[in-house]
């Protein structure tokens, strides 16, 4: 009786011991891109990671209100704001909108390359890249070291946003301490009008893969959305049509520090919202949590966000 109690005193030992040596945490997640199909048009969502945002600074309203708001959603400020990316492959033509922010950013973003490939692409592979607004987060994957990324890559953007940001004249009218952004823009995009492979459109332009241009000036001189059309169904990719989901979903008047034109943002977001909650087709946020594609749900003013639903097969 004793030495039988001792033996599974001694079995309950050893199996606590084997517990509490459990296997390490692997502390990564899955690679960072979502696919999915719009009508026999495949679009892939890819992120460039994400960026610590103080947007209780950043937002156009009471700090403290922004805050009280986060915290309805359980989140505060700094809030962790993802960087998306899209490929567009039509089986003609494999597009990217927007690069992310390469590394003029800080060390959390920049893995655009890698999710490409991740995804089963490589950079060589793209044929056309059309940039939402020179922004960095969206334009700094343009280049690593200086060099063209995207080697067999065109790069398209609105004629507004080339003729400000790419513009000396229109630097040299900012403080000196203000000219970041304009640097940064003639540092990614410089290199392809050199090598010949910078093309401005206007606005309304069909492009590649099914895509029109389509403008919502007001974040920046020339910022514009994509509209992918695939038969009867519809995605538009908003780049920084809106920056906080919590926030601007159920305000959307609420404007961003990083909106040139206040006024104007204000007025492309509250059209756009309406419009995408009375179409439902789906929409695609630069910066709304990763995969950053979802549809609108109209309620009273305000606006529900559907994200995509999971699918592993599509
Ligand atoms: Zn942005």
């Amino acid at each position: 009786m004793f030495k039988r109690s001792f033996l599974t005193l001694a079995l309950a030992a050893t199996l606590s011991t084997a517990a509490f040596a459990g296997a390490p945490q692997q502390k990564t997640s899955a690679p960072g891109y979502y696919r999915m199909m719009l009508g026999d048009i495949e679009v892939t969502a890819l992120s460039d990671g994400t960026t610590q945002l103080p947007v209780h600074q950043l937002l156009q309203m009471d700090a403290d209100k922004v805050r009280d708001k986060l915290a309805e959603f359980y989140r505060q400020s700094p809030l962790e704001t993802s960087v998306n990316a899209y490929l567009v492959n039509d089986g003609e033509s494999l597009v990217l909108i927007d690069t992310g922010a390469g590394t003029l950013f800080g060390a959390s973003l920049g893995n655009l390359i890698k999710n490409i490939q991740a995804a089963g692409y490589s950079a060589d592979d793209i044929d056309e890249i059309y940039i939402t607004h020179m922004h960095s987060d969206h334009i700094g994957g343009l280049i690593a070291g200086g060099e063209r990324v995207f080697t067999n890559a065109t790069v398209r953007a609105d004629k507004h946003d080339a003729d400000y940001w790419l513009s000396q004249q229109q630097m040299e009218q900012v403080p000196e301490d203000k000219r970041g952004g304009f640097k940064g823009a003639m540092a990614a995009l410089n290199p392809y009008v050199e090598a010949g492979q910078f093309k401005t459109f206007v606005a309304g332009e069909t492009l590649a893969a099914q895509i029109t241009s389509v403008e919502a000036y007001g974040h920046t001189p020339g910022h514009t959305m994509y509209r992918l059309d695939a038969g009867d169904q519809s995605l538009v990719f908003w780049g920084d049509l809106m920056h906080v989901a919590e926030v601007q979903f159920d305000q959307p008047s609420v404007t961003i520090a990083f909106d040139s034109d206040q006024d104007e943002a204000r007025k492309q977001r509250v059209d756009a919202y309406a419009d995408a909650a009375e179409n439902g087709y789906y929409v695609a946020g630069a910066h709304l949590p990763f995969p950053g594609i979802g549809q609108l749900k109209s309620d009273d003013d305000a606006y529900d966000w559907v994200p995509v639903n999971y699918s592993p097969m599509w």
